[in-house]
């Protein structure tokens, strides 16, 4: 059995009082879920906030980049090991919006793995194909090669500590969303990929979220898929209300 997930990017948006306010009323109205693993990924001024509202908590908290030095002179970066100082457990990594708006490349993102993994932290890997990949019907191709790339020299020995969230970018803040059947069927290819980088067992317990548009009113046909294991969400995410609606999806 795979533990749901659903993950907030509030990427650049909210202040710090703002920031505070949303995770502790997140905070108290989610105390009760035991069966979901929520994670918020605020911005990074937010964190040290985030992390004193969350701690004792199960909620995980995420940085939404890592730089992949490990420390030195590489100004306006943030290391991996300031992350965790932080209160991080989690980071995100490879966003289309990292990758596109700021030339991230695959060897970036393979990088940017290996020294978040050595920081103990856990990554949330995001994967998924442009419009006209997808019209080019190069969608497989894309994902295979993003994971195939991103994981070179990854050992077995980490896969408890990384997530996939497949995020179509067509998807992302368009209000379009992949079907249920289309994601499910590339969170399949996703499953097999991973089963042929690492093994079977491994991937069979890791976590595919599917991101892209995810609210209130398509949360629940999503995650009734055999292969989608969660939500990377955005825009819903920067409202109580929306988001306490995506965590409760099944009551
Ligand atoms: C995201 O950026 O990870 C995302 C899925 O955004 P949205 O939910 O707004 O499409």
């Amino acid at each position: 059995m795979r533990t749901p997930v659903i993950a907030a990017n509030w990427k650049m948006n909210l202040t710090i009082d703002e920031a505070v306010t949303l995770a502790q009323k997140i905070t108290t109205s989610t105390a009760d879920i035991a069966d979901k693993e929520i994670i918020l990924f605020p911005s990074f001024l937010q964190i040290p906030a985030v992390s004193d509202i969350i701690k004792n908590t199960n909620i995980g908290l995420g940085g939404q980049n890592v730089y992949f030095e490990g420390i030195g002179a590489y100004t306006g970066e943030i290391a991996g090991y300031q992350l965790k100082d932080a209160g991080c457990t989690h980071v995100l990594i490879g966003h289309s919006e990292r990758r596109h708006y700021f030339h991230e490349d695959y060897e970036t993102v393979n990088k940017k793995i290996l020294q978040a993994l050595a920081c103990n932290l856990k990554v949330m890997l995001c994967v998924g194909e442009s419009l006209e990949e997808r019209e080019n019907g190069v969608t497989e191709m894309v994902v295979v090669d993003e994971l195939e790339s991103a994981f070179q020299d990854v050992g077995i020995n980490k896969l408890q500590e990384l997530y996939i969230a497949y995020e179509p970018i067509w998807a992302i803040g368009t209000g379009k969303t992949a079907t249920p059947k289309d994601a499910n069927h590339v969170h399949k290819i996703i499953r097999k990929t991973l089963t042929r980088i690492f093994n079977e067992e491994a991937a069979g317990q890791m976590r595919i979220l599917y991101g892209g548009s995810v609210k209130p009113d398509n949360i629940k046909s999503l995650m009734q898929q055999e292969d989608i294991d969660g939500a990377l969400v955005g825009g819903a995410s920067l409202l109580l209300e929306s988001f306490l609606s995506l965590v409760n999806y099944n009551r």
